[in-house]
């Protein structure tokens, strides 16, 4: 076919032309699910400008996007059917200290670090297939079954190892840091802990052992209800509250005694839980 001068140009391939032009403008750019095997599209373009798909099966309804900090750092599409899953797996890629990718998958997997962060993504793919169920799960990487024999080892396979053993030192390191830190904050914690339950043993004490009657005036209503507690405290799981136990309404039959306000009651229902729960929790640690 030759080409039509402007003189020889027919108004049909003049409306032609125009329809090409204009279908060349409006093609669809289509984005595939990331689940692997996934053959879902949808038509970006329409979606975007809110316009109807050129196919119905384009809809982009219910589409996901995935954040640029998850392992598609340019962004990862997913289909309405495994938005579900993707939720319980979303991932973050992450950064080694040696300089390395890997991923921390909502659920908690995380697979060896990769030296290109689109390897991350694709484990994490597999991940998700195994997770899905489409494959059986991954055996460990260092077990005996699976290590590779001295004669089969490259120059690559023992990079590999030595990246490992670096991410493992480092990872070493840290969790050092991290006890040590605990360990710092717990042998201060606790004998705060001690001390602050023996003064208020000695307060509880005190006050039981006093003869005057503590439900009478409104602030030593409030110091007993805090100090030695109003209701049972009967946590034996065969106890039943009975006519010889304070029972479950002592506190609120305080507060209706002295006119204090609901939240007050509630309030002091809290107090009286921290004290026995610290005083318990400090009985605990001393008796292991
Ligand atoms: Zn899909
Ligand atoms: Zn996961
Ligand atoms: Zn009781």
């Amino acid at each position: 076919m030759t080409q039509p001068t402007l003189a020889t140009l027919t108004e049909d391939q003049l409306a032609d032309l125009i329809a090409e032009a204009a279908a060349y403008r409006n093609q669809p750019s289509l984005r595939t699910c990331l689940f692997p095997g996934c053959i879902k599209q949808y038509d970006a373009i329409s979606h975007m400008d809110g316009r109807t798909p050129p196919r119905p099966e384009w809809s982009g309804a219910g589409w996901h996007i995935l954040k640029t900090s998850s392992v598609f750092t340019d962004g990862g599409h997913l289909c309405p059917l495994h938005v579900p899953l993707v939720t319980t797996h979303m991932p973050r890629l992450v950064k080694t200290p040696s300089g390395r990718y890997t991923v921390d998958c909502a659920c908690g997997w995380m697979p060896p670090a990769q030296r290109w962060h689109r390897l991350a993504a694709t484990l994490w793919q597999e991940h998700l297939l195994t997770a899905n169920g489409d494959l059986p799960p991954a055996p460990p990487t260092t077990d005996p079954k699976h290590r590779v024999p001295l004669a089969e080892h490259t120059d690559a396979t023992l990079e590999e190892l030595y990246d490992r053993l670096w991410d493992a030192e480092s990872d070493g390191t840290e969790a050092r840091d991290v006890a040590r830190t605990s360990l710092r904050a717990y042998s201060q914690a606790v004998p705060a802990l001690l001390g602050a339950k023996t003064s208020l043993e000695a307060l509880r004490q005190r006050i039981t052992l006093d003869s005057r009657d503590w439900t009478n005036d409104k602030t030593d209503a409030w110091l007993w209800a805090i100090l030695v507690g109003a209701n049972c405290e009967n946590t034996d799981p065969d106890h039943t509250h009975n006519e010889d136990c304070a029972g479950d309404q002592a506190l609120w039959d305080l507060g209706r005694q002295h006119n204090i306000p609901t939240d007050q009651v509630i309030r002091t229902g809290h107090l009286r839980w921290w004290i026995a729960n610290a005083v318990n929790v400090a009985q605990q640690i001393e008796g292991a």
